[in-house]
Parts: structure tokens; sequence; C-alpha cells
């Protein structure tokens, strides 16, 4: 795909990636949450486990990684696999896992990566590794070459809507949209919403809920790259009407009165794909038993994290100091499946919960090369990448997707015949509002959307 066009243009990102960091300030004071740029989180653990899964053919290359992440409840099997010790269990012994400023920083530092002072993968939302690997997000559109292996979570991410939109039919379906949004844009008033970062993940899920109920993304609304302060602080004192976000922001948001959440990323679509385990080409390349190694231990991390009888210590884990540094109340409601929308609903089901290790379609850990293909298409949909992005996107996925070390880690470590998908292919996907994404045929998926920036 070396023709991917340069809609995504350095300077949008680096623009993102300096107002994210004033997001970093609003965590601080109201979350008390302290992500600073590029810092390390040193762990304290005693582990017991002393590498005592590890054969002499098995042993890694290197026992250090520099891990990213962002503090939300994506990078739970990340901070588990350190602190729980399965990374060490498998050789590992040192990684470190590195609290991101924000996604903009995330990318600069994989772009030099741990040797400079960076890190060398961790958590991403999607489809940054392939933007990355295609050198859209990256300084001088240099090409860094980056392998997805692992999906970390499902679900855990909904839309929140200022209060002073309540009662006005801004649900999981929009109702009355016709006069709502044409009178605020009339009114020279337009709804504004906001996500964190361009043309990934939070984008795509507002895009959806707003699409799938006739309003148009690009022309009812206007979407906004703000940085978190920015968007809650504005939707405070009435200026930001509403944005995309992930657990446990609903619940914050809800409690604080700020307003309600309009419908979970679990509503939209069931089980879908949320954020991943990618690392640099180049180290997977030269430390391959190490990245089986991660993988093993991710892998575990991923089945405790699933088990709610351990959610109350894994809020424990992520409430600390040195990593979300919030109280672990707040974790503990959504990570039971249980949310107060704020707008007289309440969802009670461990099902609609952030899941890590098993869904009801099979296992959340690998990385469905279907799913990197919806991506990629969505963004077609949005004019976020070329059309012929799809003619060329078989190709960019078997480059990326690296399912087969996924596999490789999964038979080594264990795991039953039966939670090992027997296909890259998750299969038809299904859409609240009946949308069907069938990955054989995406253009056919594209057709089918009435609201959309590309023409087929
Ligand atoms: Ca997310």
């Amino acid at each position: 795909m070396s023709d991917f066009s340069n809609q995504f243009s350095r300077r949008k990102f680096l623009l993102t990636a300096g107002v994210s960091a004033v997001g970093s300030v609003f965590l601080k004071g109201c979350l008390g949450n302290p992500p600073e740029t590029g810092s390390t989180t040193p762990v304290q653990q005693a582990v017991a486990t002393n590498a005592t899964n590890v054969s002499a053919a098995d042993k890694p290359e290197t026992t250090k990684v520099k891990l990213g992440y962002i503090p939300i409840v994506e990078a739970a099997p990340l901070i588990v696999a350190k602190e729980k010790g399965f990374f060490a269990k498998y050789g590992m012994t040192e990684v470190d896992i590195s609290k991101q400023a924000n996604w903009g920083s995330a990318r600069d530092n994989v772009e030099i990566g741990a040797a400079g002072g960076g890190i060398d993968g961790g958590q991403w939302q999607m489809p940054m590794p392939y933007l990355i690997s295609e050198g859209r997000i990256t300084k001088g559109n240099r090409k860094i070459p980056m392998y997805v292996l692992a999906q970390l979570n499902t679900q855990g991410n909904g839309i929140a809507i200022a209060s002073k939109h309540l009662g006005k039919g801004l649900s999981v379906k929009i109702a009355g949209k016709e006069t709502f949004f044409a009178q605020l844009k009339s009114a020279k008033t337009i709804f504004k919403a906001a996500m964190t970062f361009p043309g990934v993940n939070q984008e795509f899920w507002i895009r959806y809920w707003l699409a799938a109920s006739g309003v148009d993304p690009d022309k009812d609304v206007q979407l906004l790259t703000v940085p978190a302060a920015q968007t809650v602080a504005n939707m405070k004192t009435g200026s930001m009407d509403a944005f995309s976000t992930g657990d446990p922001w609903p619940y914050r948001i809800v409690k604080d009165k700020i307003g309600f959440m309009s419908v979970l990323t679990a509503e939209i679509w069931k089980n879908h794909p949320e954020e991943y385990f990618a690392m640099k080409a180049d180290w997977v390349n030269q430390n391959p038993k190490a990245t089986i190694a991660l993988l093993k231990g991710l892998m575990e991390a991923q089945q405790w994290c699933d088990n709610f009888d351990n959610r109350k210590e894994l809020a424990q884990i992520l409430a600390k100091r040195s990593y979300f540094n919030v109280p672990a109340d707040i974790l503990n409601d959504p990570f039971m499946g249980k949310y107060d929308m704020g707008d007289g609903r309440t969802v009670n089901d461990k099902k609609m919960a952030s899941l890590y290790w098993k869904d009801e379609k099979g296992n959340v850990s690998y990385p469905y090369k279907s799913h990197d293909l919806w991506f990629l298409t969505e963004s077609v949909r949005w004019g976020f990448l070329p059309e012929d992005t799809l003619t060329n996107a078989k190709t960019l996925i078997d480059q990326v997707n690296r399912e087969d070390l996924w596999r490789q880690a999964a038979k080594e470590l264990g795991v039953p015949a039966a939670d090992i998908p027997t296909s890259t292919s998750r299969g038809v996907e299904e859409f609240f509002d009946g949308i069907k994404f069938d990955p054989e045929n995406p253009k056919a998926y594209l057709q089918s959307l009435k609201i959309k920036k590309v023409k087929v």
C-alpha cells in the first residue's frame, strides 16, 4: 500500500500530541491520574515464579523490553502480566511498563524505540500499527514496520453526552434527529463531538453511532480532536456536546452529573474489536523467543483478568498510584458490566463488560485478520484512507498481522484447541442497525452504508 494518500497529515497528528498533553493535566486533577510524558513505572514486586517454565531451548534472547500503555482498562492485561509475574514466568524478567501521556507520545516513543529512550511496542488503538508501518503518522512519513500480535480486550467504551441534551432522544438509536441536529445547526450552535486521537477506534465508534441513525458526522455535527481536559471542562460549561470515551469515564461523567451515556460500544457492536498489543517488527525479528514469551505471559494475564472473581483485585492493581492512580471504586462497577447510563437506563450484564480472553464469539486475545480489514475498510468509508487500500489490504494485513505467532504461543502455552480459532476470519459481523460486514466482500459493506465519504 505504497500509495496511501497524505490525508493523515503529520501536522494534524503533531497538533493532537500537543493538545493531548493537556489531557493528562486534567486527569491529574479530576481522576488523580498523573501520566507524565515517557514516564516509566517502577514496579517493586515479589514474584514467586522464577521462570520455571522456560527450557533451555525457549530461553528468550533478551529478558528486557519496554512497553507503552495508556491508563484505561484496555491496558489491564499488560499491567497484570507484569504485576502477577506472568511475563517473568516465561523468562521476561525485565519488562518495563511505561505510561504514555497520550496516543501521540506513544507514537513518538515507538518511532525512537527503547534504545533511544522510547518504547518497543505496547498498547494501540486500530489501525495505528498500520498507520505507523505505512509511515502515515510518523516524522517525515518514515515507514516503521510493526506487527500486531494480540488483541487486548473487547468492549468497555461508549459515547458521553452533555446533560443539557437529556431527554432529547439521544440513545442507542437517535430519535427525532431531523429537528434536533438541524435546529442546532441553524442556530449556529452545531453539535460538537470530540475524541482524543483522530482516525482510530474512538472516532469510528462515534461516527458509526451517528451515521446509523441518519446523522452525517461530516455535515450535521462537528467532530474535533481535543484533549480530555478541554472536552470535559467544555461539557460542563455547555460548549461541548459529546465525546467518545472508555471506562472508567462513563462512571465519572454520570456520577459528577456532567452528562449521560447515550450508548456503550458493546451496544453498537457486541464483542467488537477494541485495542491491540503490537510491537516493532525489528524487535520481534531480533527476539523471536522473547516475543513468544511475552505472548504467553500476556495470554495468562488475559485469562486471569477475565475471571470475574479476580476483578476486585484487578481494580486494586490498576488503581495503584504507579498505574492509573484512581480510587479502585470507580473501576469496580464497569468491570462487573454495571453501567448507570445517567438517563434512567441501567446495564447490568457481565457480557457487556470489558472482556479479555473469551466472549460469546470465542477468543478475545486472538488478532483476527478480518477485524484489521474492518478498521481499514472503515478508514476508507470516511476518506481517511484511499479507496484502493482495499485492493491491497490482504497484502498489507499479511505483513502486519502476525496471528501465526499468537497461534504458536497459544499452542506452547497449552491453550485447548477449542479456544484457538481455526480461521483468520471471524466471519460476518453484524452491527446494531442490522448492517453486516462480510470480510469476503468489504465493498458490499461500503455499498450498504447510506452515509459515507467514499463513492462506491
Ligand atoms: Ca478504547
